[in-house]
């Protein structure tokens, strides 16, 4: 079980806390599965929100009222904006969401929307509002149909876009409003869009259910955030709901039972206590350092998207950055990032962290990630396309911009460069050649920066796992992606949410790449390292102990369950739990020998049961 950060659980907070009686209900129980958004347990009456979209007029306008209506418009643009701007100037929620939403205010004032609806309104006669709704359904199909998932994903934003526009238009209120009164409630909906979510706040609202997100979706990380448990994606849930009916969430399982039993309750009334008491705990330990039952130290990193996530980093116990995905820097804008721009951003998270090393990944742009400033064309296959590195080297002048950043940035602290999704010694060396070349060139201009600068490399492709031994001469520290070495290893998409099954990182065909980039490591004295989402994973990490890997780096949030783990293991049984792993032969051998050998002592840390 992942954990939430707050100060100290407090008990007003704590949802399962009233007795009442389902025994007389007159439906049954029903038991949904979703994705566990955000942890924590919730018990309670629900609200159902998605009815209050606001309904679209058609109306048809005559020649005189044309301007009129375009100016009613544009006022109502400005209007979304000037709201959504007041929501990110008084929002509680942290830099990564107030990012969100500030792509949303770029959406609403797109000049290309505006300028469709309002020739809409003069050539077709129709209202504002039917002329939006017109434009918002075309852009959002389009985007829908899109193979790229990223795209298909931007889709809903466009959604909520338009929603918003539409509210300000109809003078229906923004935001979500929940009934007078103290009582607070669960919340279900179709879906929410980071604007609602970050209005809401714990007191208010027990819990998040949608029919629709994913782990990664705004409104799990906004729920994450708000420290609000939250279950998404369950599938269709308005249409078994009565409004008010009480429901039972269970965020760190992802599981929501509405009308529970009385059964129900008392097992996650048991779950909650232990979740607060764990939560609370690891809070107070957070800065001690990470080693194991045997005294060997560990190096715990976090992963960041985005500057301001460092301090965070840092107050959740990061001993460094071990992944910063710095193309987050080129997504949701139309334009790119100037060296400028990009050396700044670098340079505040050296200095938040320094003397801790960060390491800065170069832009990983390309599969999932799009860009537009970079106009790719789109592939069938984009996770095998032009992305990452490749990307980088296709379009060098780029390349050599954020790189040159990278090097001025070192002179603020202790960075390091990462290199994504390498696939042959080639490509290592001609970054190695533009590496050069940009510090030559920052040296020509007179500008400080670290006398060292480490180059190292991404091991997510297999390729590059099967030649470690021959990478490792050349890179001078290497980082296990395990999220793509499992996708590229196992040939399943990594967003697919139908074959997740598939693609788990205790695959022995994984673990057998994994310990080769150990022994190569160990072999040419290179650091190794994990980033993926493996080394999050407590029964994971012990494995990966085990390989003897001493570096490990993942969501921030994850780095006090992983710490008190490494805590309880010594070095001796994590090995023995390899050397027995390593002779089975699929992966839920492994992980059930695993939690065979050690779930028993760290299950108020794991966030599902062995049973
Ligand atoms: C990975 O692939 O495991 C990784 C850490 O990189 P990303 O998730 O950014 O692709
Ligand atoms: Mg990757």
């Amino acid at each position: 079980m992942s954990t939430r950060e707050p100060p100290e659980p407090s008990g007003v907070d704590s949802p399962i806390s009233d007795p009442v009686s389902f025994a007389s209900l007159p439906l049954p129980s029903l038991l949904l599965a979703g994705i566990a958004g955000s942890p924590g347990y919730a018990l309670g009456p629900t609200w159902v929100v998605d009815v209050e979209r606001a309904g679209v007029v058609h109306r048809a306008i005559s020649r005189q009222l044309i301007p009129d209506e375009i100016e009613r418009f544009a006022r109502a643009v400005e209007q979304t904006a000037a709201d959504l701007r007041e929501v990110v100037a008084t929002s509680r929620v942290g830099r990564a969401e107030i990012s969100i939403l500030e792509a949303y205010i770029l959406m609403v004032c797109d000049p290309t929307l505006k300028e469709k609806v309002q020739s809409r309104i003069r050539s077709e006669r129709k209202c504002a509002e039917w002329s939006l709704d017109i434009e918002i359904r075309e852009l959002s199909l389009a985007l829908r149909g899109s193979e790229n998932t990223y795209l298909a994903e931007r889709s809903r934003d466009i959604e909520f876009v338009g929603q918003r526009i539409l509210r300000v238009l109809t003078g229906k209120a923004a935001g979500i409003s929940l009934p007078e009164g103290p009582t607070p409630y669960i919340l279900v909906a179709h879906d929410l869009s980071p604007a609602e979510t970050s209005g809401l706040t714990k007191g208010r609202v027990l819990a998040i259910v949608t029919e629709v997100g994913t782990r990664t979706s705004h409104t799990a990380i906004l729920a994450r955030a708000l420290d609000i448990p939250a279950v998404v994606g369950v599938g269709e849930i308005l249409s078994k709901i009565n409004p008010g009916e009480f429901a039972l969430v269970d965020g760190s399982r992802g599981v929501v039972a509405l009308r529970p039993t009385e059964q129900a309750i008392a097992t996650a009334k048991l779950r909650d206590e232990r979740y607060q008491a764990v939560a609370s705990g690891l809070w107070r330990r957070r800065s001690q350092p990470a080693t194991t039952a045997c005294g060997v130290a560990v190096q715990l990193n976090a992963n960041i998207e985005l500057p301001t996530e460092a301090p965070l980093a840092l107050e959740k116990g990061a001993q460094g950055i071990g992944l910063y995905r710095t193309e987050f820097l080129y997504l949701d804008r139309p334009d790119l990032p100037s060296e400028d721009e990009q050396y700044q951003t670098y340079a505040r998270v050296l200095e938040t962290m320094a003397p801790l090393t960060v390491t800065l990944r170069t832009f990983d742009i390309g599969g999932d990630k799009l860009a537009s400033a970079f106009a790719l064309p789109s592939t069938l296959n984009p996770a095998l396309g032009l992305r990452a590195v490749r990307l980088g080297l296709e379009r060098p002048e780029l390349f050599l911009t954020q790189l040159r950043a990278m090097v001025r940035a070192s002179a603020h602290g202790r960075a390091r460069i990462l290199l994504p999704m390498i696939t042959a010694t080639q490509e290592f060396r001609r970054v190695r050649l533009l590496l050069d070349q940009a510090i030559r060139e920052v040296d020509d201009a007179g500008q400080p920066r670290a006398v060292s600068i480490p180059l190292g490399m991404m091991v997510e492709v297999p390729s590059a796992a099967i030649l470690a031994h021959v990478f490792a001469r050349e890179a001078e520290f290497l980082s296990i992606g395990t999220n793509d070495l499992v996708q590229y290893t196992l040939a399943v998409d990594r967003g697919n949410r139908e074959l997740a099954k598939l693609a788990s990182f205790f695959d022995p065909a994984v673990l057998q790449l994994i310990a080769g980039v150990v022994h190569a490591g160990e072999k040419w004295s290179r650091g190794v390292a994990v980033c993926g989402t493996m080394a999050s994973d407590p029964l994971a990490a012990i494995l990966l102990l085990g390989m003897g890997l001493r570096e490990l780096s993942m969501e921030a949030s994850a780095i006090a369950t992983v710490k008190e783990t490494v805590s309880r293991v010594s070095i001796a049984e994590a090995v023995a739990a390899w050397e027995r792993c390593a002779m089975l032969g699929d992966a839920q051998a492994v992980e059930a020998e695993l939690a065979m050998l050690f779930a028993p002592r760290i299950s108020d840390l794991l966030g599902r049961d062995f049973e």
